[in-house]
């Protein structure tokens, strides 16, 4: 293999296949309720991701519909993915979180938040739950560059995204960072700048998402303006190779695409290609006769 993907690990780990239950459990955002800001990150669309996800419904509910098509045999992950999953009282995360660790199936708790919301109360809760079931801790950084940050309107700087995985680690939680490739403005020294910050943190897993335009996000608007282009498909797999091959060895990848649901993708079209796209960075990767880390320096 190429590189270490987050299945092929989940089923050494625990002998099986383990399946995603991605929950919206009812949190928001710093970045739009008015805290930190109102408009969110310019690709955030109005769900804040999981736009799959049934609106409205208990976090108890979405975890038994998943369970109810599942066999004995299955194995789960428990993923907060919408919004800000830890943006809330710790009696209240401690609240949303067992609702829905409630079957022994479930083996990992995975959270999906800001660097701004975390911090040693945050941290040493989320750390609790390791007697029960795994854990890890998922933070969009997109990019290491503060100029690109403002463009995007992230709401923090880089160096926050340092210091939360330095409490997360305090605390022996896994981490894995959300990074993008094709964002405003940003090119290949923008994506060594975000690849040194990788290899800086030292994450345990790495998302690597394509950008695209979301329908009613800010970046639709400038792409209809003419003030965002998308990068083409053949960009994407070398920059992503690029970061493959000079990231940890043992960095666990969880993607290495974005996903948009096709009723919400205004562009790019190759955005629905996921096959495609990994089998292209495959091949790039097999063309440069490199696999993961092979040009890692610390
Ligand atoms: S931090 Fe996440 S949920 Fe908040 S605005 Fe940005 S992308 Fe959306």
């Amino acid at each position: 293999m190429l590189y270490n993907n987050l299945s092929g690990y989940l089923k050494e780990k625990y002998g099986k296949r383990v399946r995603k239950i991605c929950i919206d459990g009812g949190f928001t955002c710093p970045n739009r309720d008015g805290k930190i800001g109102t408009g969110g990150c310019i690709y955030c669309s109005e769900r804040g991701s999981g736009e799959h996800i049934k609106a409205g419904t208990s976090i108890r509910a979405q975890v038994m519909a998943a369970l109810s098509m599942a066999t004995e045999d299955d194995r789960f992950i428990a993923y907060f993915q919408n919004y800000t999953n830890t943006y809330a009282e710790p009696h209240v995360l401690r609240e949303r979180y067992d609702a829905a660790l409630i079957d022994e199936r479930i083996k990992v708790l995975a959270i999906g938040t800001r660097p701004d919301c975390i911090n040693e109360e945050v941290a040493s809760l989320i750390a609790s739950y390791r007697e029960r079931v795994d854990v890890w801790v998922e933070l969009g950084l997109q990019t290491a560059s503060d100029a690109t940050a403002k463009i995007i309107n992230r709401g923090y700087d880089s160096s926050v995204y340092l210091e939360a995985v330095r409490v997360l680690k305090k605390y022996g939680i896994p981490v894995v960072t959300h990074i993008m490739i094709g964002l405003p403005n940003e090119g290949e020294s923008e994506l060594r700048e975000t690849v040194k910050i990788l290899n800086d943190a030292d994450p345990w897993g790495i998302k690597i998402h394509s950008v695209y335009v979301a329908e009613g996000t800010t970046l639709a608007k400038m792409y209809r303006d003419g003030s965002y282009t998308p990068i083409d498909m053949e960009t994407y797999i070398e920059r992503a190779a690029y970061v493959l091959t000079h990231i940890n060895p043992n960095a666990v990848i969880h993607r290495l695409t974005g996903d948009c649901p096709r009723e919400l993708l205004v562009a790019p079209s190759w955005n629905t290609e996921k096959n495609a796209v990994i089998s292209g960075i495959v091949k790039k990767m097999e063309s440069m006769g490199a696999a993961q880390g092979k040009y890692y320096r610390v």
